[in-house]
C-alpha cells in the first residue's frame, strides 16, 4: 500500500490513509464511530451522518467487525477519542470483509477456550495479549543472540533429519528417508559438540527439537524450540556462567524494550529480571531440601530423579532461579562427564525456575575411550554413532554446554499457564494442524 500511516502515528493536521481491522463500531444516532485497529494500536474514525455522503457512511458503518478497511481523511485532535485524535473520513474502502459470526472475540471481552484460540490463531493474535507474547518472544530471541555473540559464540544450524537420535530410545519420531529409516532430531547435542571441537570453538543454535513424548502436560511439546550452547575449553562452571548471562539478558531486554507488551499482559508492575548469580547447590543438597519441605509422601533417596512435586516444593523454598549440580551419573546421559574422583557423580547441571526445569547441561566427556564405555553402559551401540565418536580421535578439546527450552523460558517469564501459549502452532498428542 502506498502512503499508509500507522494508527499510533497519525498526527493532527495531517491527511492520512490508515488501514486495519474494524475493532468496534459505535453508533450513537447522529454520530457514529469506527475504531480501527492495526499493529501499532487503535484510532477512532468519526462519521457525522447528516454532514457526510450516504455511501461513505454506509460503507464505513456497514463493515462488520474484523473486516479490513482503508480510511483516508484528515486527522483532528479530539480529547474524547481513546488516543486523543480522530480521522474525519473522505473515503472508506473495504479491502476484505469478515463474516458476521466470529469463532472468537478478538477484543478479548469474551474469553475463548485454548483449543478454539489455537484453531483460529490468526484471530487469536489480534488480541493484545496474544500479540504481546509473540513480540516478547521475538525480543527474547534477539537478546539471546546478542548475548551469545557477546560471549564469542557463533550461530550454527544443524540437521533435523538424522540417522540416529541423540540418546536413542522411545522419544524419537521415525520418518522414511528415501526408503531408509530416519528420525526427527531430539536435540542438536552431538552436532554442536562436533562443531565445538573444530576451530569455531563456541557455538549456539536456536532451532526445533522433536520429542515423541507420550504424555500431555502443560510444559511439554512434541516440537519445541531449543536454545543451545556449546563451548570448547569450558567446564560446567563456565557453561553455567554463560547460561545465567543469557537468561538474565533475555529478561533485561524484555524489561527495557517490551513495556507495552508487559502492560498488555498485566505484568508491567511486578516484572523484574532475576538477580545473578543464581544459587548453585548440589543434587544431594537438593534432595535433602526437598525432603525437609515435607511436600512428598515418600522421602527421596540418592539416585532418584526429582519428581515434579519435588521440583515445585524446592522452587517455593528457593524462591528464584537456581542451579542443581553434581547429579548422579546414572541419571544423566552418556555424553556428560563424570567427576574423576567420584565416578558416581556427574558434572551435569540443571537450571531451575521455581515452576520447572529450564535447562540441562554439563561438561562433556571428550576422552574417546570413556565416551564409548558410556555408550555401552547406557545400552547404546557405539557403531551407530561412529560419525560422532570418530571425531574424538583427532583432538577433541574439553568442552561443556547446555540446552534451554525456549518456550519454557517464555512461559516462566510471562507467567503463562500452558506452554502452548508460547508457540504459534503447537504440536502435541492431539494437534497436528494448523
Ligand atoms: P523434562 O524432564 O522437564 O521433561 P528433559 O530433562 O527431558 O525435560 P532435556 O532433554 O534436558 O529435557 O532438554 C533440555 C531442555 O529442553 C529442558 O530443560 C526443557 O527446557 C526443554 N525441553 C525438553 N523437552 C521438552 C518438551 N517436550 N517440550 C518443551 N520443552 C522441552
Ligand atoms: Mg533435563
Amino acid at each position: 500500500m502506498d502512503e499508509r500511516t500507522y494508527a499510533a502515528e497519525a498526527a493532527p493536521g495531517e491527511e492520512v490513509t490508515v488501514a486495519g481491522w474494524v475493532h468496534e463500531l459505535r453508533d450513537l444516532g447522529g454520530i457514529a464511530f469506527l475504531i480501527l485497529r492495526d499493529t501499532s494500536g487503535r484510532i477512532q474514525v468519526k462519521f457525522e451522518k447528516e454532514a457526510m455522503a450516504d455511501d461513505l457512511v454506509e460503507t464505513g458503518l456497514g463493515a462488520h467487525r474484523e473486516s479490513v478497511v482503508a480510511v483516508t481523511g484528515a486527522v483532528e485532535a479530539e480529547e474524547r477519542a481513546p488516543t486523543g485524535v480522530e480521522v474525519v473520513p473522505e473515503s472508506v474502502e473495504v479491502l476484505a470483509p469478515a463474516d458476521t459470526e466470529l469463532p472468537l472475540d478478538p477484543s478479548g471481552k469474551v474469553e475463548a477456550e485454548l483449543s478454539t484460540r489455537l484453531d483460529n490463531r490468526t484471530l487469536d493474535l489480534r488480541r493484545a495479549e496474544g500479540q504481546a507474547v509473540f513480540e516478547v518472544r521475538a525480543e527474547v530471541l534477539r537478546a539471546v543472540r546478542a548475548a551469545f555473540r557477546a560471549h564469542d559464540a557463533t550461530e550454527i544450524n544443524t540437521p533435523k533429519i538424522v540417522a540416529t537420535g541423540t540418546e536413542g530410545g522411545t522419544e524419537l519420531f521415525p520418518i522414511t528417508y528415501f526408503g531408509r529409516e530416519a528420525f526427527m532430531n531430539q536435540s542438536p547435542q552431538l552436532f554442536k559438540q562436533l562443531v565445538a571441537g573444530s576451530n569455531v570453538e563456541r557455538v549456539f543454535e536456536i532451532g526445533p527439537i522433536f520429542r515423541a513424548e507420550e504424555h500431555n502436560t502443560p510444559r511439554h511439546l512434541n516440537e519445541a524450540t531449543s536454545i543451545d550452547f556449546e563451548g570448547a575449553f569450558c567446564d560446567h562452571h563456565d557453561a553455567m556462567d554463560v547460561c545465567e548471562a543469557v537468561v538474565v539478558a533475555a529478561y533485561e531486554a524484555v524489561a527495557e524494550n517490551c513495556r507495552d507488551q508487559l502492560e498488555a499482559l498485566d505484568l508491567a508492575e511486578e516484572f523484574e529480571p532475576p538477580e545473578p548469580p543464581f544459587p548453585r547447590f548440589t543434587y544431594e543438597d537438593a534432595i535433602d531440601r526437598v525432603n525437609a519441605t515435607g511436600a512428598l509422601d515418600e522421602q527421596l533417596v540418592w539416585g532418584d530423579d526429582l519428581p515434579t512435586e519435588g521440583e515445585r516444593a524446592l522452587g517455593r523454598d528457593v524462591g528464584g532461579h537456581y542451579f542443581v549440580t553434581d547429579w548422579p551419573a546414572e541419571i544423566k546421559p552418556f555424553y556428560i562427564m563424570d567427576h574423576d574422583d567420584d565416578p558416581d557423580l556427574s558434572t551435569g547441571f540443571d537450571l531451575m525456575h521455581p515452576r520447572m526445569e529450564l535447562v540441562s547441561g554439563g561438561q562433556r566427556e571428550h576422552r574417546r575411550e570413556r565416551l564409548i564405555e558410556g555408550f555401552e553402559r547406557q545400552g547404546l551401540e557405539p557403531e551407530a554413532f561412529e560419525y560422532y565418536t570418530e571425531m574424538f580421535r583427532y583432538g577433541m578439546p574439553p568442552h561443556a554446554g547446555w540446552g534451554l527450552g525456549g518456550e519454557r523460558l517464555l512461559m516462566t517469564m510471562l507467567e503463562l499457564d500452558n506452554i502452548r501459549e508460547a508457540v504459534l502452532f503447537p504440536r502435541d498428542r492431539q494437534r497436528l494442524s494448523p
